[in-house]
Parts: C-alpha cells; sequence; structure tokens
C-alpha cells in the first residue's frame, strides 16, 4: 500500500479548525476514515493528491 500525502480541499467555513491540513495514508484509509463531512463546519471534505517535489537537488559543492 502506498502512503500519500493528501491536501484539503474543501470549502471551509471561516474558523473552521480543519482548513488546509494535510493527511498522510493510502487512497483506501482516506476514502473508508476520512470521506464524508468535516466535523468542524460540516461541508463535504475533498482531498487532492499531494505531489512531493524531490528534496534531492540541493547544494552540491
Ligand atoms: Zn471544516
Amino acid at each position: 500500500m502506498e502512503m500519500k500525502k493528501w491536501k484539503d480541499t474543501a470549502g471551509h467555513k471561516l474558523g473552521c479548525p480543519y482548513i488546509g491540513i494535510t493527511l498522510v495514508g493510502t487512497a483506501e484509509e482516506m476514502a473508508r476514515h476520512h470521506s464524508g463531512y468535516c466535523p468542524g463546519c460540516n461541508v463535504r471534505v475533498k482531498w487532492e493528491e499531494k505531489k512531493q517535489e524531490p528534496e534531492n537537488a540541493v547544494g552540491q559543492s
């Protein structure tokens, strides 16, 4: 199972503590445990896979 980073893209209401959170998990976990409605403001949650940039392009001297 591949672990991925997920970015929340739902249109949360102002002051909702879940705005812009990032979770790590498999696609199946996300669908099973993190679907439905936001417990903070009751909008339908929406996850978008966060592409990871390769981080090994730093300072070779
Ligand atoms: Zn919310």
